[in-house]
């Protein structure tokens, strides 16, 4: 059916590429693209005996040129961007530039502020439409199945919604004292940034992991949960007409806010740059050298994941709660893939967004959020491509 660019080949991209080579139809060619070539080299050797045919190219996104060049010669139907937030513009600019439909996984980040935020993204939506190309943001869990899991509860189970309280539980232990189960720069820039929720058409902001609670969560059992901003709720806010409040709630153990207390202490988590030896370096880049890599995590990391969202709201007059949620084992993702479970829900929706959008089925010019597209295909989707969900109409609320 079509071609795909791939840029990026980390946790996330490698995911996603064997999920492409389990749907050859839809993705006859790919090229994986990365600023490491051997990266992409890696990941093309695994798939060796798969349909989908498969090169690789090096490629620095930060430099729109590069991207258009490569565009222009491998001529996919599609680019999917699962290297890193920094790179969302250039590669944007670049579809824009040699026709090209566009995907992501998260919003686009400035380097030296931590934002979260569309705007920037959101102020291509003129260009994209004028140019009869599609742009795909958050195709990833969360974002992603998220915005989807609210859209569909907004398509069959509501009239009205009021609440969304979207709870991502984390119940694998990978054995180190310390490590982050993604890309460590995002991960620590979210965790320390101000929680921020949306209530009543504004947003209230907390002190960073200042409000918990604790959720006793399906096959995953009680956790404390930290109120977070998070990338959807945003878009969550616009898009689901009426709702009152939205917020964003994540488990951490004990362990690991302990020790981030202490790096952010010794200002280890700061990314702000500062003088070494004759050389300018940024802490919470020198911290992500020193800490393991997310990929290596896959091997070693037991246990599952729990991402869902409570919504409560009207029907026909009556208040109703709905939960719907994904369990995922991190071993049974590494027995799958290679890689745990982290990746594993971020690499799986990143495939259905874009192979909906190469089916045509999420098509329309301009520059969307997932829950602006029909859920029903996607929500099947999940189901066949090792993403399943479960939903319940009596789940317990949180305060
Ligand atoms: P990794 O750090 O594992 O991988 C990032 C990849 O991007 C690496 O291969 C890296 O290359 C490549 N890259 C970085 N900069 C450039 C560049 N300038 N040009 C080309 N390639 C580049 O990250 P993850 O796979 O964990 O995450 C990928 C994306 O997914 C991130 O944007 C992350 O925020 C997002 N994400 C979204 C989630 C969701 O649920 N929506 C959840 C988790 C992640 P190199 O190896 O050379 O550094």
């Amino acid at each position: 059916m079509g071609k795909a660019l791939i840029i990026g080949a980390g946790g996330v991209a490698s995911v996603a590429i064997h999920k492409c080579c389990q749907n050859p139809d839809v993705f006859e060619e790919i090229c994986i693209a990365s600023r490491t070539l051997e990266k992409c080299e890696a990941i093309k050797s695994k798939l060796s005996g798969s349909r989908t045919k498969i090169q690789t190219a090096q490629l620095d996104a930060d430099y729109t040129d590069e991207v258009i060049e490569l565009i222009k010669s491998f001529k996919p139907d599609i680019v999917m961007n699962l290297a890193l937030p920094y790179q969302d513009l250039t590669i944007m600019d670049a579809c824009l530039a040699a026709g090209v439909d566009y995907m992501d996984t998260a919003n686009y980040e400035p380097p030296d502020i931590a934002k979260f935020e569309y705007k920037w993204q959101w102020a291509y939506r003129e260009k994209f439409a004028q140019a009869g190309l599609t742009a795909l943001l958050g195709s990833g869990f969360d974002p992603g199945v998220t915005g989807v899991f609210c859209a569909y509860a907004q398509k069959h189970y509501f009239d009205e919604i009021h609440s969304i309280d979207i709870v991502d539980a984390n119940g694998g232990d990978h054995g180190y004292p310390f490590a982050t189960n993604f890309n460590p720069e995002i991960n620590i820039r979210e965790v320390t940034a101000n929680g921020r929720y949306f209530e009543n058409g504004s947003w209230i902001e907390t002190p960073p992991l200042s409000v918990k609670q604790v959720y006793d969560l399906p096959e995953i059992g009680p956790k404390n949960i930290y109120l977070m901003y998070h990338e959807e709720l945003e878009s969550l806010a616009v898009n689901i007409k009426g709702v009152k409040r939205i917020r964003f709630w994540m488990t951490f153990s004990d362990n690991y806010l302990n020790h981030l207390r202490v790096l952010e202490n010794v200002g280890m988590t700061s990314i702000e740059p500062i003088e070494f030896e004759g050389r300018q370096i940024i802490p919470l880049q020198f911290l992500k050298a020193i800490l393991p890599d997310p990929a290596s995590l896959g091997p070693r990391t037991k246990g599952k994941t729990n991402i869902g969202c409570i919504i409560q709201g009207l029907k026909d007059g009556k208040p109703r709660t709905y939960y719907v949620y994904n369990v995922c084992d991190h071993q049974e993702c590494y027995a799958e893939v290679g890689s745990q479970a982290i990746s594993y829900t971020t690499g799986v929706p990143a495939m259905i967004g874009a192979m909906l959008m190469l089916k045509g089925v999420w098509k329309k010019a301009g520059v969307y959020n997932v829950e602006e597209f029909d859920p029903d295909p996607f929500m099947e989707a999940l189901n066949k491509y090792g993403l399943p969900w479960q939903e319940s109409f009596v789940p317990t609320l949180l305060d």
